[in-house]
């Protein structure tokens, strides 16, 4: 049984990835932090793909429930290991710099980058041992290009991408590869408020993207295809880089 791990996986990007890591075969442990019944939506959809999963509930920003739940999972399965993990898991609170409250700036750092340390770290090990093992950070254009009224997401992000870059150089020799896939605007929970008819215009493809085709590249990035691809960004965004 090959494991795969996707935080946040009950809606959006995760869910399609979950469903796109299933049909490559893996059993998927789908993280969410607060809503069951969409995590159970996504193991459905897995199951429906002919594999299987379980839900793994857990805050990626608590260091303490991430490493509780975690731990749990290894000891009730410790022939196993979490070959490939997928660092999805993001929430956005826009304002800009001169109105933006420290919380506003604590969540979203804590939720987007220190989750990153928190499982990562956790994980790393085993995959170190088995010398075979993906890590996947989902990052943004955000991140890349800073966007106005995101300075606390776009520095989450931009910090998950260095991040990335200096893994996948410590653990390179050992077949563990990392690397970011960077999506644009993806219609998804996250991106409903947005006023997608101007946003569109912007957009070289001339809308958003869906969520499968960001899961396409993740599934690529976790195959034995990709070998030889670590410290990579790979943007998915329908032209849009500037
Ligand atoms: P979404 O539809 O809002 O889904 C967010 C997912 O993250 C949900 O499964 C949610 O779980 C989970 N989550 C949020 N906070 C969590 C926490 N503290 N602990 C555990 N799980 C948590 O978002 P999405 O659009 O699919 O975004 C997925 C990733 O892509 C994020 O990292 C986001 O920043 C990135 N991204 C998205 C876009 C876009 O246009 N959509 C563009 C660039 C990057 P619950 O269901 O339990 O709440």
């Amino acid at each position: 049984m090959k494991y795969a791990l996707v935080t946040g996986g009950s809606r959006g990007i995760g869910r399609a990835v979950s469903i796109k890591l299933a049909e490559m075969g893996y059993f998927i442990l789908i993280n969410y932090h607060a809503n069951q019944q969409e995590a159970e939506n996504t193991l459905q959809l897995v199951r429906e793909k002919g594999s299987d999963g379980e839900l793994i509930k857990f805050d990626v920003a608590s260091q303490e429930e991430t490493e509780t739940a975690l731990g749990k999972w290894q000891a009730a399965h410790e022939e196993a290991y979490i070959r490939v993990l997928v660092n999805n898991a993001g929430i956005r609170k826009d304002a800009l710099v001169m109105w933006m409250k420290n919380e506003e700036w604590h969540d979203v750092i804590n939720t987007n980058l220190h989750s990153f340390l928190y499982i990562t770290r956790f994980l790393i090990k085993d995959m170190l041992i088995n010398k075979m093992g993906r890590i996947i950070n989902v990052v943004s254009l955000s991140g890349l290009k800073g966007l106005p009224g995101q300075a606390n997401y776009s520095a989450a992000k931009a910090g998950v991408i260095g991040a990335t870059k200096a893994l996948a150089q410590e653990i390179a020799k050992k077949n563990v590869t990392v690397n970011a896939v960077a999506p644009g605007f993806i219609r998804t929970d996250m991106t409903k408020d947005l006023d997608e008819p101007q946003l569109k215009a912007m957009i070289p493809m001339g809308r958003f993207g869906k969520p499968e085709e960001v899961a396409a590249v993740v599934g690529f990035l976790a195959s034995d295809e990709a070998s030889y691809v670590t410290g990579a960004v790979i943007n998915v965004n329908g032209g849009l880089y500037t």
